[in-house]
């Protein structure tokens, strides 16, 4: 599937370097006819035709390479220049937007005109006990599990949510137009799956979990408040224990528990 979208791009992509050749192709041999034309019909009339056509075959055998190479090394610049994009908004570890392109993304989110009563929620996700985990199975354990947690939160079937790593071991989720209920079932659901994350090594053993802080963007609200009213609720999730969900109080009707929440 995905090979054939690359295909189909490769193929567009050289059809628009040929099509950029003969573009600077047909203006080098009308400028160039010009200037024959010009110089000709003054000089030698009679040597017009064939000048014409001489002129014709070289401009089209000199400019259509010209054209070609030129649009082709621009492509190749376009196409750095977008991996470079990905590059710099990408944390390598985790796959997921790092921390500066996640919350100008989210942002942007939140200034884009609203289709609902709220531009949506944000989730602010931490790993629970994970110096633990570091100390007692090493680092590289630690990142393993730093990519699973993110295997884990990139697997929500919400498509236009935005998942960036804001930490080491923070992430943060921002769900378009998402109330309360929806961003709880989402974040129940992630909570469920790095519960299943097991470490075992010895006489050790570290099943993973995550306390999770939710807020409701609320009209006129900053970022960052809206950021730090999440993290508020992920330190009031680890205060009640870890493993669960806290979400911001609001003057939307409560949902019951047991419609969100499952035994872990
Ligand atoms: P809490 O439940 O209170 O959040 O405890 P915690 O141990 O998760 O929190 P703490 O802030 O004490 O420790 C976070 C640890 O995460 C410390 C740091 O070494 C580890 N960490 C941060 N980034 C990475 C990373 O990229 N790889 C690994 N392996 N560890 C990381
Ligand atoms: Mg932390
Ligand atoms: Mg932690």
């Amino acid at each position: 599937m995905s090979k054939n979208v690359d295909t189909q791009k490769a193929t567009t992509r050289d059809f628009s370097i040929i099509l950029g050749a003969v573009r600077v192709m047909v203006s080098a041999v009308i400028l160039a006819e010009i200037c024959v034309f010009s110089i000709y019909s003054f000089l030698d009339p009679s040597a017009l035709p064939r000048g014409m056509t001489v002129t014709f075959f070289v401009a089209t055998a000199v400019a259509f390479p010209i054209g070609y190479y030129i649009h082709n090394q621009n492509a190749k610049l376009r196409k750095l220049s977008r991996q470079l994009a990905i590059i710099a908004s990408t944390d390598q570890m985790s796959g997921l937007l790092n921390r500066t392109a996640f919350l100008e993304a989210v942002k942007e989110a939140l200034h884009t005109p609203k289709s609902g009563p709220t531009a949506g929620s944000f989730l602010f996700i931490d790993v629970d006990h994970f110096k633990k985990l570091n100390d007692d199975f090493g680092h590289s354990v630690g990142d393993e599990a730093i990519k699973a947690i993110a295997d884990a939160i990139k697997a929500t079937p919400e498509e236009k949510a935005l998942v960036g790593r804001i930490g080491g071991e923070e992430f943060g989720m921002f769900l378009p137009y998402a109330n309360k209920k929806k961003a709880k079932i989402v974040a129940e659901s992630i909570r469920r799956k790095v519960r299943k994350l097991v470490y075992e090594k010895g006489e050790h053993r570290h099943q993973l979990s995550i306390s999770v802080g939710g807020a409701l963007h609320q009209a006129g609200q900053s970022l960052s408040d809206f950021v730090q009213r999440a993290d508020e609720c992920m330190y009031l999730a680890k205060s009640q224990g870890r493993n669960r969900v806290v979400f911001e109080k609001t003057n939307q009707p409560q949902i019951p528990e047991n419609e969100i929440r499952q035994t872990a």
